[in-house]
């Protein structure tokens, strides 16, 4: 059964009736740019073909009931619970409530209707794994409530407003490429953001690509105190640098070669973690007419690359994620694998010819397994299209 088929069913044993609409909003893997988001840089993603699925109909008075289908748990909450964080019985919202409650007070924010509904929900997207499985619940329900409420806005305008609910109301602190990805994805393109000006195009992925994503299902506490960290090593590599450069607002504004002029005035570390970002965007500046040439093997150079630079430059690899882009790199049909995401555990993405793609795989969770003792979690997957209403 397909998840659109059981998420009809679902809503039909939880509410008695058909819903009135469906809406399915994808999780998404960043291709190259890693770490440049908060740095003004470009970003590489794709929506990738799992996602989140929600039948919904108009609710009753003011309640929104929800039942969330992967953890079995049901919540209700109303306009006045928002601010209290609280369901309609005034106990404390789940964390998982908190993000489609919170996607309903950032859109009041904005002043756009809000009409109660009730909805069930089921997703593919694994949780945790950095394949923005919350970014999609988000998505999934700006839709949903813009089918309702009767207003419309541009996919980028309904990703700012998912970026906002997760920053101020459920309270992680992530930029805008995930909610980006979920609602401007295109089939078989990969999407191209500029992270300070918000422009974004899309660019080819040729049809004999497939994305394969490989999930070390490691998970590395302190991970957001390491982020904050590399964060402040960023704006203290620009605050030494403007002495010297002094229009520079951030590391998005050095090039290579001023960087290379100027790294000695830098700490060992903060010049380590800058030539990272430096050299990261440079080579997402490079990846565009190679993508448009459909030059997979010069762009998966530049992923490899990438790799390289958060292992030893940026610091955040660990050693599985290290054993698993290692194991790709030596298999057929790979042109490119690296860790993707924040680092410290998760997932690495690998670019594969198609047609090698289900061979790549076994042997990867073999190669992986053999040197690790853990299986990990593989998924195939294409660009597919953002959240839409079916
Ligand atoms: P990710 O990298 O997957 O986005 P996050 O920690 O940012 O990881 O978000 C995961 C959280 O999003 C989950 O803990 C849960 O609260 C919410 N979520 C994701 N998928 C679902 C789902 N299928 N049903 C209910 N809540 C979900
Ligand atoms: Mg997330």
């Amino acid at each position: 059964m397909s998840l659109h088929e059981t998420i009809i069913a679902k809503f039909q044993e939880c509410f008695g009736e058909v819903p009135a609409h469906v809406v399915r909003a994808p999780g998404r893997v960043n291709l190259l740019g890693e770490h440049v988001d908060y740095n003004d840089g470009f970003v590489l993603p794709i929506a990738i073909d799992r996602e989140i699925w929600l039948a919904f109909s108009p609710g009753d008075m003011d309640r929104t009931t929800l039942s969330a289908v992967d953890l079995s748990e049901d919540v209700s909450f109303t306009p006045e619970t928002l601010l209290p964080k609280t369901d309609a019985s005034g106990k404390d919202l789940p964390t998982w409530a908190l993000y489609p409650a919170g996607v309903m007070w950032a859109l009041r924010e904005a002043g756009l209707a809000t009409p109660a509904l009730r909805g069930a929900y089921t997703s593919n997207v694994p949780q945790g794994s950095g394949l923005s499985s919350s970014a999609a619940v988000e998505m999934a329900f700006v839709l949903a409530w813009q089918t309702l409420g009767g207003w419309e806005l541009p996919p980028m305008e309904r990703a700012l407003l998912g970026q906002k609910a997760e920053n101020q109301y459920v309270g992680v602190n992530c930029g805008i490429m995930d909610q980006f990805a979920s609602a401007c994805g295109e089939q078989d393109r990969l999407l191209h953001l500029d992270c300070r000006s918000l422009e974004w195009h899309t660019l080819p992925l040729p049809n004999d690509i497939a994305i394969v994503i490989a999930d070390t299902k490691m998970r590395r506490a302190l991970t957001s105190g390491e982020y904050n960290k590399r964060r402040a090593d960023c704006e203290e590599a620009v605050r030494i640098l403007s002495q010297k450069l002094p229009r520079i607002k951030s590391l998005r504004d050095v090039s290579v070669d001023a960087f290379n002029q100027y790294a000695t005035q830098l700490p060992e570390r903060v010049e380590k973690r800058a030539r990272h970002v430096v050299e990261e965007i440079e080579r997402s500046v490079r990846a565009i007419p190679l993508l448009e040439q459909g030059d997979m093997a010069e762009f998966g150079k530049l992923i490899n690359q990438c790799h390289t630079s958060l292992r030893d430059l940026y610091e955040v690899s660990i050693p599985e994620l290290d054993t698993m882009v290692e194991v790709a790199q030596s298999l057929p049909g790979c042109y490119g694998a690296r860790l993707t995401g924040a680092g410290f555990g998760g997932c690495t993405v690998n670019v594969i010819a198609r047609e090698q793609a289900d061979a790549f795989s076994s042997s990867l969770a073999a190669g992986y397994e053999d040197e690790t003792g853990f299986p990990p979690e593989i998924y195939v997957c294409s660009a597919s299209r953002g959240a839409e209403l079916i």
